[in-house]
This record gives structure tokens, sequence and C-alpha cells, in this order.
């Protein structure tokens, strides 16, 4: 295998608390892992050499929460929202109905062209939960597809209760926590719930969970976007990877937060789209919890794939410091997936990185809207080409 060597790094932010920033420096790639890290007058040699004059390297962003596998848009709901019309989660249902309706092909095709979209602004690891199925062989098929494009892929069966099933939502619950998460489960290393008002209350949410445990699965909740609820409790309770949205928080909803290993996953994105009240990150990141940022990207409530625009939202209207939101954008951001090897630069972790057309990561919040990634490296292999 051949090494490169990234030279002329303005400002490396690593994430790693021993390295820290490193002002002029420089790395080295060996296939798809980092194998040196240092200044740049003190870089080894490699068989190739990329010099990046002057620009700033962070870790490549990990979105820990995205729903990419769908069909059609919501483009007129978004636009009756934003005329008055406020937001349910009863929207999903005309997602639901697009995707039954699109082919395998077309799911992947549409949820490639995400993936893509992503990489080119800077994301190199991306969850995707199911969750526009809602039948047995829907999901399944959702399920699959994602597998096709990330290993962090979560059954979201119980996402809505689908119209077939109105009035008969413990029957809906009993198929998601049998024969729809036995067809799933092959394809998923996580199991998510929408624990809220007007979708899954405590007590189903702890069925679907729970069986889920049962079935090898990792835990993570939609927890409190809607109303303030049990759900953060419960994922704290059932220690889930991950509690998301968490935009209604109880003072002991932050306690639990903070005393457990579950991350707090804000999705600013939703509240932009939805026009709603921000989380408080302040309030976590104060009380001691660990924060991810995640895009959210959904047809519904939050169609943006670009985390740049959710570190911008997080700084100017959710209280964190330019830093703290960037550690969430990443290296939180494998805290909530249980990785240790994205969302960091060190030697031994993934090569996934991005260049800034920009002097300090500051820029992605105090220059919002303006496309700053100059070049992306997955595992080790250039996306976008500087400059192009
Ligand atoms: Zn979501």
């Amino acid at each position: 295998m051949s090494t490169t060597a990234l030279t002329g790094i303005g400002l490396l932010v690593t994430h790693d608390p021993e390295l820290g920033e490193l002002p002029d420096a420089a790395l080295v790639i060996d296939d798809d892992r980092i194998v040196w890290v240092g200044p740049a007058a003190e870089v080894p040699d490699a068989d190739e050499s990329s010099d990046l004059d002057g620009r700033c390297v962070i870790p490549g962003f990990v979105d820990s929460h995205t729903h990419l596998v769908f069909a059609g848009d919501r483009a007129a709901e978004f636009e009756a929202r934003m005329s008055g019309q406020p937001y349910t989660a009863g929207g999903i249902r005309s997602t639901v109905a697009a995707t039954r309706a699109a082919t395998d092909e077309d799911l992947t095709s549409h949820a490639a062209g995400l993936i893509a979209e992503m990489l080119a602004s800077g994301t190199t690891t991306t969850e995707i939960k199911t969750g526009y199925g809602l039948s047995t062989v829907d999901e399944e098929r959702s399920a699959h597809v994602a597998s096709r494009l990330s290993g962090d892929v979560t059954f979201l069966g119980a996402h809505v209760v689908p119209p077939e099933y109105a009035d008969r939502t413990d029957d809906y619950v009993a198929l998601v926590a049998g024969p729809m998460l036995e067809a799933c489960a092959p394809y998923c290393r996580w199991i998510d719930v929408f624990c809220d008002r007007d979708a899954f209350d405590v007590d189903q949410a702890r069925t679907i969970l729970t069986a889920g445990a049962a079935r090898g699965l990792g835990l993570r909740v939609h927890a409190n976007q809607l109303a303030n609820g049990p759900a953060v409790q419960l994922a704290v309770e059932l220690a889930a990877a991950s509690a998301d949205h968490c935009t209604h928080l109880s003072d002991a909803d932050i306690d639990a937060l903070a005393g457990s290993p579950t991350v707090a996953t804000l999705l600013p994105g939703a509240e932009f789209s939805t026009r709603s009240p921000y989380p408080d990150a302040r309030r976590l990141l104060d009380a001691g919890a660990t924060v991810a940022l995640a895009t959210d990207c959904n047809p519904g409530s939050s169609y943006t794939s670009n985390m740049a625009f959710c570190i911008a939202l997080a700084v100017r209207e959710m209280g964190m410091t330019p830093a703290e939101a960037l550690w969430a954008a990443t290296t939180g951001g494998a805290r909530a997936l249980r990785r240790d090897d994205v969302g960091v630069i060190m030697v031994g972790a993934r090569a996934d990185l991005v260049a800034l057309q920009a002097p300090s990561p500051v820029h992605l919040a105090y220059r919002p809207g303006v496309p700053l990634i100059a070049a992306t490296w997955k595992g080790g292999q250039p996306i976008t080409a500087i400059g192009g």
C-alpha cells in the first residue's frame, strides 16, 4: 500500500486530547488509516505528498441521525408550515406512501445521491434510519438499501403508526417488536423509537426497544422533540447510545443525561425547518452531558444534509461555542454511534478528513452558507479535488 503525506496544514484540529490543535502540521495516510500526525517540519517520507497551502484540517463530520431512505419530497408541506400551519408528526405518512410505491433501485439511487451531497459538504460517516416503509416488507427493503450505504443502520419501524393500523397501535407495536424486527435486524446495528406526543408512548417504546436489545441491537430514541415527556428518562434507563432531539428538557432530564453515557443528540435543522424553539445546548454542556449535532436529514422536518449549516445554527441559536459545535458534529457524533475510529484525527483512526477553505473552523459558523469545504477524504480516498 502506498502512503500519502498531507503537508502545509495551517491548523490541524485533532480532537485528540493529547494532540489538541497543531499549527503548521502534517499527517500521513496509509490505506484507510492515519499513521502519523505532527509538526510539518518533522513529516516522514511518503510515497505521495499533497500541499494544503495553509488550509485548516478537521475530522470529517459524523452525522449520527438521518432518514435517507425515502421517495418524494414535502416542499408543499414546508411552504404551508412557513405560511403559519403547525408541524405535526402525521406528515410522515405521505412519505410512507411514496416510499412504498418506489422501487429498491429508486430508493438506493436517491439515498446515494444524498450521501454524495453529504460527502461533498464534509460528512464522512452517516447513520441511516428506516421508517418510511412501516410494513415488514417495506421496512426490510429500506434496511437493505441503507445497509448498502452505511454500517450504521437503524431500524425505525416505530416512526409513526401507518394508516392501516389506525386505532390499533398495540397491534402495530407487536408487529414492530416481532416479525418486522426479525426481518430488519440482519441489516441493522441499531433500533430507534419516536417516543413523543402524537407518537409512541413510553410503554410502547419500552416494549420495542427491549425487543431490539434482546435481538442484539443498540438503542437510540427520538425523545422530547414535540413536548416534555418520559422519553429522555427512558433512553437513560435503558442505556441507549443516544437521546435525539432533546428540544424540551426538564431539569431531571438534564441531570439524567449528565450522569449517563447516553449522548444528547441535537438536531437544529428540525427546529429551523419547523420554526420551533431550539434546544438549550448550553444547559446540557454546563451540566456535563455529552452533546452531538446531526442533520436529521429527512423530507419532512429537516431536509438539509449540511452539517456546517447545523454548526452555524448551534452557535447562533443554541449557546454553543464554535469549538463545542465542531466537537459535537464530529467526536460527539462518533460517541453517539459508540465509535472511536472516526470523529478524531490520531494515529490509528480512519483517514476521514476535511480541508477547509478557511484558516480556522470558526469560519463554519462565522461565514454561514458559504461553501468552505475545500476537500474531503473518506477512508484515505480524496472525494473532492481542491479547487474542484
Ligand atoms: Zn429523526
